[in-house]
């Protein structure tokens, strides 16, 4: 499980940095790659990864400003283009007027897609759980910021334990039907009248991974929610150390909030993003070593730069 940041910027594209996106890839989990807002230009620099649009089975909106959601016609449009690849289906989730501002483009433009999209919108009063399968849960909360906006939290499943082929061998358990039996949680008895216990052969299972990923927002106990225990918590830090007045002012946070929330959520690895342009290399290490004084694991992340979970 990895996750890949395309876009990293606030509010406009840099020559750095494109507005916001992220693909969170879950490809040995569940051969689907998800995308968390969509900012214009995100198609391009999808193009400067191995992120197959195809692969996109899922695109999870915060909320409709322009930075998070102008790049959803062209990167939709483009996913049709892809020559002898199997058209899938494709959902996204997002607050009211997605579907809308979809469409309208799509229609406006002309433009007939060859798969379908399924829209899971919602408002104040239908969040929490969102989607729920076999092997992932996300929630979403509603956070601060000047227009509805939310952040995602997603919890993985626990995974299944793995059973111990070499300490079966090894008890004198033949190779076959009886390993399948014991995988899944079956007692045994052997000819000989040795009894296995399955519990003994299987390692326990293992807890599954939890990603937060914020939207803009002030700094609200909703982020502290969303990222209790959280592997990676994803937070935006459009201000800097000393900006938390307007940083106010205008629905956003500054780097130190960022890891206040980490903290408080005891979240285990902090990556910062929404960086302002203002920002120069020397204010981006800056950034980082002023948060690392509230919560040690942080990381001011780049475009394309890619982070395992
Ligand atoms: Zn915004």
């Amino acid at each position: 499980m990895d996750i890949q940041f395309l876009g990293t910027g606030a509010g406009q594209p840099s020559k750095a940095r494109n507005v916001s996106s992220l693909a969170l890839k879950l490809l040995d989990e569940i051969n689907e790659v998800w995308l968390f807002d969509c900012g214009e230009g995100t198609q391009n620099r999808i193009l400067e990864t191995t992120i197959r649009p195809r692969k996109v089975s899922k695109i999870f909106i915060t909320h409709l400003h322009g930075d998070h959601i102008f790049g959803l016609p062209g990167f939709l449009s483009s996913r049709a283009f892809q020559a002898n690849e199997e058209q899938t289906d494709l959902e996204i989730y997002g607050p009211q007027g997605i579907k809308s501002f979809v469409l309208t483009s799509l229609r406006v433009s002309g433009s007939r897609l060859p798969y379908r999209i399924h829209f899971h919108e919602f408002d104040q009063d239908s969040l929490g759980k969102i989607l729920e399968t076999d092997k992932f849960t996300v929630y979403a909360e509603e956070l601060d910021h000047t227009i509805f906006c939310v952040g995602y939290r997603v919890m993985q499943k626990d995974l299944e334990g793995t059973l111990d082929a070499e300490k079966l061998k090894a008890a004198g358990v033949p190779f076959g039907p009886l390993f399948g039996k014991i995988k899944n949680g079956q007692d045994v008895v052997l000819e000989d009248g040795t009894e296995i216990k399955a519990a003994d052969y299987i390692s326990a299972p293992r807890p599954g991974k939890i990603i937060t990923i914020l939207g803009d927002t002030r700094k609200t106990n909703a982020s502290v929610r969303l990222a209790v225990n959280a592997d990676v918590l994803v937070h935006e830090s459009t201000y800097g150390k000393g900006d938390e007045t307007i940083a106010r002012n205008h629905g956003h946070s500054t780097n130190m909030q960022a890891a206040q929330v980490a903290l408080e959520a005891g979240a285990k690895r902090l990556l910062l993003n929404h960086i302002s342009a203002r920002f120069l290399s020397k204010d981006i290490s800056k950034l980082k070593k002023d948060a690392a004084s509230v919560f040690e694991n942080v990381h001011v992340v780049k475009d394309l730069e890619e982070v395992e979970i």
